[in-house]
C-alpha cells in the first residue's frame, strides 16, 4: 500500500504538470477539461489496478502455484516492529508497514 501511495502521488504531480502544459497547449475551456479528465481518470485507474492485485493475492493464494503470481504470493515477511511472521501487505498484529522478506 506504501508503494501505490508513492505512485499516486508521483501520478499526481506527473497529471499536474500535463495539466498545465495542457492549459499552454489548448485554448481555455478544452485545457480545462482535459486537465480534469486527467485528475479524475488516473485516480481510478490506479485505484483499479491496486484493487485488481489486492484481490488476487486475498483469493486464491494456493491454487494458483507457479509463474509469477505463485511467486510473488509465496513470499513471506517479518514485521519489524514485533517479529510477526505474515503475508501480504501489511502486519495484521500491529498494522505496521515495515517489514522484511523471509526466504
Ligand atoms: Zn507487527
Amino acid at each position: 500500500m506504501l508503494i501505490n501511495y508513492k505512485t499516486y502521488l508521483i501520478f499526481l504531480f506527473g497529471s499536474l504538470a500535463i495539466s498545465i502544459g495542457l492549459q499552454m497547449l489548448l485554448p481555455w475551456p478544452f485545457g480545462l477539461i482535459a486537465a480534469l479528465a486527467i485528475f479524475i481518470v488516473f485516480p481510478l485507474f490506479l485505484r483499479n489496478r491496486a484493487l485488481k492485485r489486492m484481490g488476487g493475492m486475498g483469493t486464491d493464494a494456493g491454487s494458483s502455484g507457479g509463474g509469477f503470481f505463485g511467486q510473488s504470493q509465496g513470499v513471506k515477511y517479518i514485521c519489524l516492529a514485533c517479529n510477526n511472521r505474515f503475508k501480504g501487505g501489511t502486519c495484521p498484529r500491529c498494522g505496521s508497514k515495515m517489514k522484511r522478506a523471509d526466504f
